[in-house]
């Protein structure tokens, strides 16, 4: 162990590790990177769109769109992180999932204080699944990490496969709201009874909400009782 530990120390001073966004700090995240990615503060208590100042318990955004969960946390706006996802969900970066997992660690607890009454006895964590052969492409399940990293951090247990991926749909970027959602519907599946009170469902990323809305549809279809909390790394303020 010791040999691989001076090892590892030779190789980087050889090779130092260089920050994953500006690729010039040292480390998987530079200390002037993390400073940078600040956390969503205050939030609506329902869609978890930034607010100014304060919870608010509902928004404008909220208003605009269905919003399926009960409730909805982001940690971060999706500008400021999006090297850190995009590395990990499409290569599969170990330095992002390095620097997620030291952005995690700051950042999760004290955001976490709002849905704090969760009871780990009647609550497990799910997360949106990626279609078999999308992780067959990218080779890696970038959701799966992520789930598993929060559920270490907050002790909720992680369940894998309480929403299926059924349909192989195309990226949704550059779609407009209403073509994300039609793209998307039906896609998932969820065909667990929940014994529990509370599922938290982890994903990377909430743009337009048409994935978190349509996961949460089809678990409350079968599960009217469960009280959906989304969890997701970041959300995108600019549409
Ligand atoms: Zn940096
Ligand atoms: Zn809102």
């Amino acid at each position: 162990m010791e040999i691989l530990q001076f090892l590892g120390r030779f190789l980087n001073t050889l090779f130092p590790e260089k920050c994953v966004i500006c690729k010039k700090g040292l480390n998987a995240i530079c200390d002037d990177c993390k400073e940078k990615i600040i956390p969503i503060t205050w939030q609506c208590l329902k869609c978890g769109y930034p607010s100014k100042k304060n919870h608010v318990p509902f928004c404008e955004n909220c208003l605009l769109e269905e919003v399926v969960p009960d409730l909805i946390i982001s940690l971060f706006t999706y500008e400021k992180i999006s090297p850190v996802i995009i590395n990990l969900k499409e290569k599969g970066s170990l330095k992002a999932k390095k620097a997620l997992k030291e952005l995690l660690e700051k950042y999760l607890p004290k955001k976490l204080e709002i849905m704090d009454y969760l009871s780990p006895a009647e609550t497990v964590l799910t997360r949106v699944p990626n279609h078999p052969l999308k992780v067959l492409k990218r080779g890696n399940d970038h959701t799966l990490e992520i789930a598993k990293m929060i559920s270490k951090l907050t002790g909720y247990r992680f369940v894998d496969g309480i929403i299926t991926k059924e349909k192989l749909t195309p990226s949704q970027k550059g779609l407009t709201r209403e073509e994300r959602i039609k793209s998307i519907k039906d896609s998932f599946s969820c065909k667990t009874k929940i014994p529990f009170k509370n599922l938290i469902i982890v994903d990377d990323v909430i743009t337009t909400m048409a994935t978190v809305n349509e996961v949460s549809k089809k678990v409350k279809n079968l599960n009217p009782h469960v009280r959906i909390i989304a969890i997701t790394i970041a959300r995108a303020t600019v549409k």
